[in-house]
């Protein structure tokens, strides 16, 4: 397929490599223009402005925030105003639910179609085409797309006709997995201070009652008190957390652990952590406990 892919950070630069090496003819786009190098060289065109990027049939967007994504979308010569009639966005950032609702609006009155694709794994499983793909939207469109899913992901699970519904999907997924991190790391700190081998405490739940990748991944990531480089960056974890209070207050939906998690992330934040991956958080209570403070590893 022609495609424009926009984005190209730690999880766009790895989503886009797949799309070519699977035979796509792709265009990447990126803000800082040095990314699309290593794309380039694997077979990609260089845009070098937004429009150049939205002249095929789906272009891609794999952006920060929804500030990212805003001054992507809007504007002369930027993805709205440029993207031809019939055409598909899709977005794979996670963004938040009222940008979602905005942006389905805003292509269908452009006589576009959009199709919110949140994605669930890291850089790692993007690089090995492993994602989970979550796409709503038009069924067509997101028929269309399934060439595109297949070359990046594992599985695609389509949730319906309401971009935003995956979009709340995705939001209500990383509420998960961060209380699953802030969770492990009071364990661990309790272990780890009585003289407990970390690791070998994680390899014992894991291989018995919490088999799942999440618990495997951030387990290993606490237990050795490895936070740096980020795969997923604290500011973006807590960017999730933000958005998911915004929509259950939205909806009314009372969510302790979320209040808890977003002060977890200002304490983090507050005390340098703003390089480290989110799973720094997991890092606080064995700090907390008067142990070795967090640190990226070398
Ligand atoms: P990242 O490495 O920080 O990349 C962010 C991208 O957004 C870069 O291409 C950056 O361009 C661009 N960007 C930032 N602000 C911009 C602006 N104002 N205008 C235009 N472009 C802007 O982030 P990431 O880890 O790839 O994550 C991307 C999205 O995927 C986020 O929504 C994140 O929540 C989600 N996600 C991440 C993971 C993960 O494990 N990393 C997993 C699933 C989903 P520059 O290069 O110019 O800075």
């Amino acid at each position: 397929m022609k495609i424009g892919f926009i984005g190209l950070g730690h999880m766009g630069s790895a989503i886009a490599a797949n799309l070519v090496k699977a035979g796509h003819d792709v265009t990447v786009f990126n803000r800082s223009a040095g990314k699309a190098d290593t794309l380039v060289g694997l077979g990609a065109r260089k845009a070098l402005r937004i429009a150049d990027a939205c002249r095929g049939e789906v272009v891609m967007s794999m952006l920060a925030d929804d500030n990212a994504l805003t001054e992507t979308v809007w504007g002369d010569d930027r993805l709205l105003a440029t993207l031809p009639k019939g055409a598909i966005h899709v977005s794979m950032s996670t963004i938040s639910v009222a940008l979602s609702k905005h942006l389905t609006e805003a292509h269908a009155m452009a006589g576009q179609r959009f199709v919110a694709a949140p994605v669930f794994g890291r850089p790692e499983a993007a690089a090995a085409a492993k994602l989970f793909i979550v796409p709503a939207g038009d069924a067509d469109a997101i028929a269309a797309c399934q060439p595109l899913f297949d070359a990046i992901g594992q599985k695609t699970i389509p949730m319906g006709s309401e971009p935003s519904a995956a979009t709340l999907i995705k939001l209500s997924g990383n509420f998960l997995i961060a209380a699953l991190i802030e969770a492990l790391g009071e364990a661990i700190a309790l272990v780890g201070k009585a003289g407990i081998d970390r690791q070998a405490y994680v390899d014992l739940l894991t291989s018995t009652m919490f088999p799942a990748p999440s618990y495997k991944i951030y387990g290993g990531l606490i237990a050795q008190g490895k936070f740096g480089p980020a795969a997923f960056a604290a500011p973006l974890g807590h960017k999730d957390v933000r958005l998911t209070m915004a929509a259950a207050e939205t909806l009314r939906v009372p969510m302790p652990i979320v209040s808890l998690l977003n002060d977890r992330f200002l304490r983090l934040l507050a005390q340098g952590g703003e390089h480290l991956d989110w799973a720094a958080i997991g890092g606080l209570a064995t700090q907390d406990a008067g142990g070795a403070a967090v640190s990226p590893s070398p």
